[in-house]
């Protein structure tokens, strides 16, 4: 597809290009069916089809075994927020939460507000978030232990999870889901917005382990509650079908055409070392995150001064590289490598960024 731009947002973000051609295809008809993707039903057999081949390519990149289920749900990562709390903390218990950023800071405000019992285990608030605790013990009953895989804003990431004492792992996986593989045995739920490497804005991906359904409190709204969504297959109302369907295409262009998390694992970690191996050779660039705690998903840096910071966001843009502004709560620059980011755009960007060092140093 001619005149794309090499895509570096946080979110909504960088699509593989084969799936929108696809997609763009479905919009006017959908494999012949004489209608749009976007005029079926939800009751179809046909959307149906979309919507199985979905969690099953979903638990077999992640190894899934049976008793976790996957869910398609609407109001974003942010809703998960509370609805965590409001269907996995019993009477009578709390749960731990790890704050690494501002999404972890986020869903802490929302337990708050729900009077539920918690305790912050640990956090990195006292060096700005530039890196992901190491101290830490949890209590013991604890409901869950809920931690954010990836800290987008603030560019850090869990390398291997925490060891709980039994206490079921909640996470945030947002912005690093399917980027790599990883043990989801300690996990009682993960929730994830779709818009960082999933497919488009406007769908939430939860996977939740069977036995953490059996704790939900009877006097909850039927649309707030996980088993209403898991006995149903995500058909309770209207699915937001076309997301669940570009979804679909993503994890099948993960699945066919990459190879699997382990392929993809690689990619990003080159991705990933490409940029670091620049800013930890060239004083120009200085990196925000703790070396140890990097995110190999959203490289946080800083140039000498604002303006060059300024100067670099526009002069990448007109190169044809977008999306490199740091989130407005931090500043400097931000270069998000999800999985649709081909090697070859990061190639490019750090060629750009020596070029960009050297004419201002
Ligand atoms: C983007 C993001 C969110 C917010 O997701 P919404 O779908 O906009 O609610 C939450 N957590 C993390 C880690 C994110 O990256």
């Amino acid at each position: 597809m001619a005149g794309r731009i090499h895509n570096f947002n946080p979110g909504p973000a960088a699509l593989p290009v084969e799936v929108l051609e696809e997609a763009a295809e479905s919009l006017l008809d959908f494999k012949g069916s004489g209608m749009s993707i976007m005029e079926m039903s939800h009751r179809s057999a046909a959307f149906e089809e979309i919507l199985n081949d979905a969690v099953a390519r979903l638990k077999r990149l992640l190894k899934l075994t049976d008793d976790f289920k996957v869910i398609f749900m609407q109001g974003g990562a942010s809703s998960q927020f509370f609805m965590v709390p409001m269907n996995l903390i019993p009477e009578g218990s709390s749960a731990d939460y790890i704050n690494t950023g501002t999404w972890s800071t986020k869903a802490i405000k929302e337990i708050e507000i729900l009077k539920k019992r918690y305790k912050v285990v640990a956090s990195s608030e006292d060096r700005n978030f530039r890196y992901i605790p190491k101290d830490f013990s949890f209590t013991p009953g604890a409901a869950y232990v809920h931690i954010t895989s990836n800290n987008t804003i603030k560019g850090t990431q869990w390398a291997t999870f925490p060891t709980t004492d039994g206490q079921p792992l909640v996470a945030d996986m947002s912005s690093d889901i399917l980027s790599r593989p990883f043990d989801a045995k300690p996990f009682g739920l993960i929730y994830a917005g779709a818009q960082k490497n999933l497919g488009p804005a406007g769908v939430t991906v939860v996977i939740i382990r069977e036995d953490m359904l059996e704790r939900e409190p009877k006097n909850l709204p039927t649309m707030l509650r996980y088993s209403t969504h898991v006995s149903k297959n995500s058909l309770y109302n209207t699915p937001p079908c076309v997301n669940i369907y570009m979804v679909q295409l993503c994890l099948k262009w993960l699945e066919e055409t990459v190879g699997g998390l382990e392929a993809i694992a690689r990619i990003n970690k080159e991705k990933a070392d490409l940029i670091y191996g620049l800013i930890d050779s060239n004083p120009f660039y200085k990196g925000t995150a703790d070396p140890d705690s990097r995110s190999l998903m959203n490289v946080t840096f800083r140039l000498p001064s604002e303006d060059l910071e300024k100067k670099f966001v526009a002069q990448a843009g007109g190169n044809g590289m977008g999306g490199l502004k740091g989130h407005r709560s931090v500043g400097g620059c931000r270069a998000s490598l999800y999985n649709a980011v081909t090697l070859d755009a990061v190639r490019d960007l750090v060629a750009f960024m020596k070029d960009f060092a050297q004419a201002n140093a």
